[in-house]
């Protein structure tokens, strides 16, 4: 962790963990492994497994590894390795040095697979992968035993390694292990170990045209690893006899063990990879780092901090059943954090013209402005105030309804740091009809110093000046999806999730103005527009027109939901 600390957390994990340094399990030691296949880019359910498991090694003193799972040359790729690592390290976890992948294994994996034809536990099997199905049976029906189980020990060696040499042409040939077609459990129903296939792999190149299943590999890179604990997601549960088989059947010791957990579901949110794949693929999105995707690069670049995920993977907690979190608690997260972090400046989103007839032409104020109410070190800054400004056109109603507390004809506000102004007419654009411009008169008496500066009005309205405010684009992001719990359908084959997208989750709002301490603000800085929510200067931003993204409004859902809760 970058902070140095590590809040102890309890959770069923840990408790084995506990379990077994009391009876001296792996000789007390706890290690750990986060192993992504490279086939895209992380996303926030990525960033809960991170969490877990260099959380578990920190809390027990322990190691985490950062492994690639890299054993389907076909879907992998060496911008997803650059983009994994950038993103772990910017979570803030270190692997000390211990990343490794799956495919330095290759060598070692073909000669355990060896022994295992040696010992009589895995056959070459030459039925088609459509045949292969039929005698694998179903929940219903016990298998049946494939006509090559009996294969002797020499063919079988002498297959295999004609397999290794290119032989054969993909998927006319797989090994399996010999293990049993009546279980219960179709994953021991003589499950493939490797398959035939004639791609290229991003680190082995051409070497090899066989490549391991996941079930034959991963309980491997553990043990190779000394991992003692293999933490992985529900989906997993079924195959922990495999896992468990594959290592008992070498023989090997002091072995890891898999340790299931629920996977992160969010409502309104595409995660599996490949889904998000698609999205990008088929230009749904910009790219992998699109601000609606909840990729770490998407999560980035809308401007949430690692803090905040970390926090809001913290506090969802670790279950063995799954279930889908709200996203609104996520967008909780990231206002808590920025609350205190987030200089609070002003920006006029969609600017009305607005003229104080009274102020002197020419004349600039410098209103003094406090960063951040929440923190007492971020000092204040000087806001020009001048004679024409801009606010905000929902800040201005023609004729208000009840409860109306911002601009109207005959009617006062305070604008934030300035002065009390009064509206007393607008004008109209001739052949639209909409309004242009309002004029007011100001309160020479109620600027802060002044006899009126405790005078109260109702509202409090945000401004920029005209002769002083920065350009701004403004993107405003909406969820890309309308079905509330697609969280829950993530597994499912079949239907459509492209026509849960929705059709404007992106608003551009490039006619904005900010105030001119905004100069030159660095991709990535981010502020609270007062009244407006937080912002992130986006990384198209030029010197010409700063881009911000709206992380997240200031309306606190959540906050009320938890309110509503304690009534
Ligand atoms: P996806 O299903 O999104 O494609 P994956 O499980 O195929 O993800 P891997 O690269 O294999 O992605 O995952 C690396 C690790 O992250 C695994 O241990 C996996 O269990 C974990 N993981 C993936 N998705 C989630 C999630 N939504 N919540 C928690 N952990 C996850
Ligand atoms: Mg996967």
């Amino acid at each position: 962790m970058d902070d140095g600390e590590f809040k102890a957390t309890v959770n069923f994990i840990q408790e084995i963990i506990n379990q077994d340094k009391k009876t001296n399990k792996h000789n007390g030691r706890v290690h750990l492994r986060f192993p992504p296949e490279p086939n895209g880019y992380l996303h926030i359910g990525h960033a809960k497994s991170i969490c877990l498991n260099f959380g578990l090694a920190a809390q027990n003193g322990g190691l985490c590894n950062l492994r690639f799972d890299d054993t389907n040359p076909s879907k992998e790729d060496v911008e997803y390795i650059d983009s994994i690592i950038n993103d772990v390290r910017w979570l803030g976890f270190d692997w000390e040095g211990r990343l490794f992948y799956a495919s330095d294994y290759f060598e070692k994996m073909y000669d355990y697979a060896v022994s295992l034809i040696k010992a009589g536990k895995a056959y070459v099997c030459d039925l088609s992968p459509e045949e292969t199905r039929k005698y694998r049976g179903s929940f219903k029906e016990p298998g049946r035993e494939s006509p090559y189980c009996n294969r002797s020990v020499e063919e079988n060696l002498d297959l295999f390694r004609r397999m290794r040499a290119g032989e054969f042409p993909d998927g006319s040939r797989v090994l399996r292990a010999k293990i049993d077609m009546s279980s219960p459990n179709l994953n021991m129903r003589d499950p493939v170990l490797y398959r035939i296939l004639k791609a290229t792999h991003h680190r082995t190149g051409d070497k090899w045209c066989i490549y391991p299943m996941y079930d034959y590999a991963h309980p491997l890179e553990d043990y190779y690893e000394k991992i003692t604990h293999s933490v992985c997601t529900l989906e997993f549960e079924d195959h922990r006899p495999l896992y468990d088989w594959v290592l008992n059947a070498l023989n090997l010791l002091d072995l890891p063990q898999q340790i299931e957990f629920a996977r992160l579901n969010l409502t309104n949110t595409v995660m599996s990879k490949r889904r998000l794949r698609r999205l990008v693929e088929e230009g749904y999105v910009t790219g992998w780092d699109d601000p609606r995707i909840p990729t770490i690069a998407g999560l980035r670049r809308r401007g949430y901090t690692s803090e905040a995920i970390r926090n809001f993977c913290d506090r969802i907690g670790v279950a063995k059943t799954n279930s889908v979190v709200d996203i609104r608690f996520l967008e909780y997260c990231i206002r808590e954090d920025l609350n205190i972090k987030a200089p609070r400046v002003m920006a006029v989103l969609k600017p009305l013209r607005l003229v104080i007839d009274n102020y002197p032409h020419d004349m600039v104020e410098e209103m003094e402005s406090e960063n951040n109410p929440e923190d007492s070190t971020a000092g204040n800054r000087k806001v020009p105030f001048s004679r024409i400004l801009y606010i905000e056109r929902e800040d201005f109603c023609e004729d208000p309804p009840k409860k109306y507390f911002r601009l109207a004809p005959g009617r006062e506000v305070r604008l934030k740091n300035a002065y009390i102004i009064r509206c007393e007419e607008f004008v109209r654009d001739e052949k639209t009809g909409e309004i242009k411009e309002i004029h007011c008169t100001y309160d020479l008496e109620s600027k802060s110093g002044m006899p009126g500066a405790k005078r109260k009005v109702k509202g409090t309205l945000h401004w920029v000046s005209a002769d002083h405010a920065l350009k701004a684009e403004v993107r405003l992001y909406d969820y890309l999806l309308l079905d509330q719990n697609e969280g829950v359908e993530e597994q499912e084959e079949g239907e459509d999730f492209i026509k849960q997208i929705k059709p404007n989750s992106l608003e551009v709002l490039d006619d904005c103005l900010v105030e001119p301490s905004l100069a030159g603000a660095a991709s990535g800085n981010r502020y609270q527009f007062m009244r407006k929510g937080y912002f992130c200067v986006d990384p198209d931003s030029t010197s010409d027109k700063l881009v911000f993204n709206r992380i997240v409004s200031l309306r606190d859902t959540w906050d009320r939901i938890l309110k509503a809760e304690k009534n």
